[in-house]
């Protein structure tokens, strides 16, 4: 009987040794050096001690070994705390997309806007102008301006300004009866083979909606009148290689191709609900968003905004662009989701330590327009932007959540959805086989 028992017990450390062989194989795909070291020395440890354990037949060690194996995979995944969601007020006033810091970095001395802009903010105009005198994103000055990468991202962002036109149109007098839960399916399963990863559906918060044009073709300063009663919005995620290279332009070349895959989904997908008789808008870059698609991301079940200001979605992280369609036909909505992203960040702080402008704050949540959150300090964010001729995202690179979605990652995650211990010790875990920093610190 002690004979099949230490067997078994060998076996249970045998098993625990593949986890660690799974990851040093992805490892090693990610591109990861520190993590592959570290887990094939996991792993030759793990053999030696077995080795060792049958050879000398010290049983001890092997029960001791499983006694922590036990007692680690317990606490990892036992729903010890549940995970805190985002806690939202009463949310009294609308976003003047006028005041967004994409809007203002486009107000050229000696114009209207300029003038009319800084007349109302005084405040703003010192720190405004000294990013204006940096080079612009792309333009030559930047630290990785490179002349034809830039100009391809450039086409791109042009394609995308085609789009702009074409985010609304006429509504077919023929209004088709559709089955709520038929056509809820119909939209989602169309989004998706349009090249969206994930899709959610969430009723429009008008408090979401910019009170005024700020930016894209419409007038600039015009009230913005959205009364559409749902929205239908979709992540895509971002390639794990390209954002590894943040903050080289690499990260930008796949932003910009990730707005355009998200313009014509959106599109496409506005386009199919008119046809079926219902107003339907879509909301796209460069920029003819009216409505601020994170926090309506969030309300559809996609995700969590976190401490870097991104959404972290289950899947991907911030490994992802949003895109967006409003409309006024009936849609069967799914609900918010928390899986431990304000529990997870509120210790982390990775991001804010390897932000290279420091906009990523250290301290707790304050309240912003009735949402309790971390507020990114967007003009030093935008600073080095400027500075590096991208659009940098050493943050979303460092996060944690933007580990791909393999084996390892997922049973991770699972225990961060679940258990404030496995928080914890992914976050040290992380630290340890990652590193705290990122080599590319400028
Ligand atoms: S790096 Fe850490 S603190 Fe920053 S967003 Fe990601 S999980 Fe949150
Ligand atoms: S994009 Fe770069 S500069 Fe901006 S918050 Fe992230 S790390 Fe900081």
């Amino acid at each position: 009987m002690k004979d099949v028992f230490d067997i078994i017990s060998l076996l249970i450390i045998f098993s625990a040794t593949i986890f660690f062989i799974i990851f040093f194989v992805s490892s090693i795909r990610e591109r990861k050096p520190r993590a592959s070291w570290l887990s094939a020395g996991i792993v030759l440890l793990s053999f030696g001690l077995i080795l060792v354990i049958y050879w000398f037949q010290i049983w001890t060690l092997s029960y001791i070994l499983i006694l922590l194996i036990f007692i680690t995979t317990l606490l990892f995944f036992l729903p010890l705390h549940k995970p805190t969601p985002m806690k939202v007020g009463t949310i009294s006033k609308r976003v003047d997309e006028r005041n967004t810091m994409f809007a203002r970095e486009e107000y050229q001395p000696g114009t209207e806007k300029y003038e009319a802009y800084y007349a109302a903010h005084p405040e703003l105009k010192k720190v405004d102008d000294s990013l204006r005198k940096l080079p612009k994103i792309l333009d030559p000055g930047g630290k990785y301006y490179d002349p034809i990468k830039s100009e391809e991202i450039k086409k791109t962002f042009g394609l995308i300004k085609k789009l702009t036109t074409q985010v609304d149109g006429e509504v077919n007098e023929i209004t088709s009866e559709i089955d709520p839960i038929e056509v809820t399916k119909l939209l989602k399963d169309f989004t998706i083979k349009e090249g969206a990863d994930e899709v959610g559906i969430c009723e429009l918060n008008p408090m979401f909606v910019y009170s005024h044009v700020g930016r894209g073709p419409e007038k600039w300063g015009s009230p913005i009148k959205l009364d559409h009663k749902f929205a239908i919005v979709f992540i895509i995620e971002m390639d794990y290689d390209m954002v590894e290279q943040a903050p080289d332009i690499a990260i930008t070349e796949e932003a910009a191709r990730k707005y355009l895959d998200a313009a014509n989904i959106s599109v496409s997908l506005a386009r199919k609900i008119r046809s079926m008789g219902y107003p339907a808008r879509a909301h796209i870059s460069d920029s003819n968003y009216q409505i601020m698609l994170p926090p309506v991301v969030v309300d559809a079940g996609l995700g969590e905004l976190s401490r870097m200001g991104y959404l972290i979605a289950k899947k991907f992280g911030p490994r992802v662009r949003l895109g967006g369609v409003t409309t006024d036909l009936s849609l069967i909505v799914d609900k918010p989701i928390v899986f431990g992203v304000q529990d997870f960040c509120e210790v982390c702080k990775k991001c804010s330590e390897n932000c290279p402008s420091k906009a990523i704050p250290y301290n707790d949540k304050t309240i912003v327009r009735g949402v309790e959150k971390w507020e990114l300090n967007v003009e030093q964010c935008l600073r080095y932007w400027r500075l590096v001729g991208t659009d940098c995202g050493l943050c979303m690179k460092v996060c944690p959540y933007s580990h791909p979605p393999t084996f390892v990652h997922n049973i991770v995650r699972k225990g961060i959805e679940k258990s404030a211990v496995a928080r914890r010790l992914s976050i040290w875990g992380d630290d340890f086989f990652y590193g705290r920093k990122s080599k590319i610190i400028n």
